[in-house]
């Protein structure tokens, strides 16, 4: 892998730090290519509950991943930022923020093979055009070579809150409770695997959002890119 011909933003972080708000809003500024790989990890678990394949099947899930002719496209109009479709449909954001798809995507994360078929088609995306991306390991193995690299974290209140209106937004009802048991499973399970797991880059900026809003981490996040641009650190399109 060589260093990108152009800008590439990698934004990680736990469950619901407030990534993909952020992710979205800051390529709109920059008018600038968005994707949420989260979306790509549900969007397997959703096929997976669809064809009754076990969630610890990594080779049944490899091989749905490959067969699905999953095809995302990137589409600053669209309500999310982007598409996915598979087998011809689009899949609509409520199924992928569904109960059912969240309780298992982390299981089908850990799979090392799940996880090279997945990176392979976010690092064909990446090599469209200047991108933002937002995962769990976006700035440590997808892009290691991003110019500019953010750790988004929040304490567990702010991202059972933030969770809970994202989700009562997309109409899906969960108490307080069972989200913070949820977003707590998720994160332990996606800190303790072996493949990639969810740490900060050594060079990641760490940016905490438990008391700033997510136009204001964007504003921050903005400014490092100004500065790169302004030292002229990498290449910025
Ligand atoms: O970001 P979101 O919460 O939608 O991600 C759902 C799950 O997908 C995460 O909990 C994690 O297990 C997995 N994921 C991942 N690597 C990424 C993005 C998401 O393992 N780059």
């Amino acid at each position: 892998m060589s260093p990108p011909s152009h800008l590439q933003i990698a934004i990680d972080g736990p469950a619901a730090s407030g990534k993909t708000t952020v992710a979205h809003r800051l390529a709109d500024r920059l008018h600038i290519l968005y994707l949420d790989t989260g979306a790509m990890y549900r969007t397997l678990a959703h096929l997976a509950l669809q064809t009754r394949t076990d969630a610890d099947n990594e080779g049944a899930l490899v091989r749905l991943w490959d067969g699905a002719g999953v095809r995302i496209e990137l589409d600053p109009n669209s309500p999310l930022g982007f598409r996915i479709n598979a087998g011809g449909r689009d899949i609509d954001e409520r199924i992928l923020q569904s109960n059912e798809v969240t309780a298992i995507v982390s299981t089908i994360a850990a799979h090392p093979r799940v996880r090279e078929a997945l990176v392979r088609s976010q690092r064909d995306i990446a090599a469209r055009g200047p991108v933002v991306m937002a995962g769990r390991d976006i700035g440590t193995v997808v892009l290691p070579f991003a110019q500019v690299k953010i750790f988004l974290t929040a304490s567990v209140e702010a991202r059972v809150a933030r969770r809970r209106a994202q989700l009562l937004e997309a109409g899906v009802d969960i108490s307080i409770h069972q989200l913070a048991q949820e977003i707590e499973e998720r994160d332990r399970l996606d800190r303790e695997r072996a493949a990639s797991p969810l740490v900060p880059a050594p060079d990641a900026h760490a940016i905490d959002s438990s008391t700033i809003d997510a136009d204001a981490v964007v504003a921050e996040i903005a400014e490092i890119v100004r500065n790169l641009q302004r030292e002229g650190g990498g290449v910025i399109a």
